[in-house]
C-alpha cells in the first residue's frame, strides 16, 4: 500500500515594537484580511494563525498578539520565550518608536536567542508624515542584521512579504 505523508511547518512570530505602531493591525491583516482604523483590542493576549505555501512547503505561522501590554516585560517575555521569529516593527511616523528598536530587539534576544528577526518600518502610506531617513533606516537594519521591509497595512502593501521571508528563513535555518 501506498503511504502519503503530509507536514505541516509550524513556527511562531512574535511582532514586537512601541504602542501603535500598528502591530495588532499587522497580525489580524496578515491572519483575517482585515483592517480597521479603530480596532478595539481586548486586553490580554491574543492568538492568530495563517497557513501559506512557502518553497513548496506548507507553513503555519502562528501570532501572538500581546495587545498594548508593551510596557509589561513580565508578561510579555513569557510569549517570547517560544518564538521561531521575530518582527521588530516602527511607524514612519514616530520617531521614539525607530529609536526603540535596539532594546526590543535585545528583549527578544534575551528570550529567545537569535532567531529570524526581520525589521519592519510601517505606515509607509503616510508619506508627507514621515519623520526617518531612509538611509539611517538601512543602517540600523545592518546595524542589528536584520533586512528591512517598509509596509503600509492600511493599504495592504508589503505584510505578505514580511511573513513570507520569515517562513523562508525558518524553512532553511531549521
Ligand atoms: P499596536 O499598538 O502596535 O498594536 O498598533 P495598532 O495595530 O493598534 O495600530 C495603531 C493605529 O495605527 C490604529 O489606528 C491603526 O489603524 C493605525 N495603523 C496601523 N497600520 C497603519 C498603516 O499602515 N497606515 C496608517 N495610516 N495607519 C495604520
Amino acid at each position: 500500500t501506498n503511504r502519503f505523508q503530509y507536514f505541516t511547518f509550524l513556527f511562531i512570530v512574535v511582532i514586537v515594537g512601541n504602542g501603535a505602531v500598528g502591530k495588532s493591525s499587522m497580525i489580524q491583516r496578515f491572519c483575517k484580511g482585515t483592517y480597521t482604523r479603530d480596532y478595539k483590542k481586548t486586553i490580554g493576549v491574543d492568538f492568530l494563525e495563517r497557513e501559506i505555501e512557502v518553497d513548496g512547503e506548507d507553513v503555519r505561522l502562528m501570532l501572538w498578539d500581546t495587545a498594548g501590554q508593551e510596557e509589561f516585560d513580565a508578561i510579555t517575555a513569557a510569549y517570547y520565550r517560544g518564538a521561531h521569529a521575530c518582527v521588530l516593527a516602527y511607524s514612519a511616523t514616530d520617531r521614539d518608536s525607530f529609536d526603540a528598536i535596539p532594546s526590543w530587539k535585545l528583549k527578544v534576544e534575551n528570550e529567545c536567542g537569535e532567531i529570524p528577526t526581520v525589521l519592519v518600518q510601517n505606515k509607509m502610506d503616510l508619506v508627507d508624515q514621515c519623520v526617518i531617513d531612509p538611509d539611517e533606516a538601512e543602517r540600523l537594519g545592518r546595524a542589528l542584521g536584520c533586512k528591512l521591509l517598509r509596509t503600509s497595512v492600511k493599504e495592504d502593501v508589503g505584510v505578505m512579504s514580511v511573513f513570507r521571508h520569515l517562513a523562508s528563513r525558518c524553512l532553511h535555518e531549521m
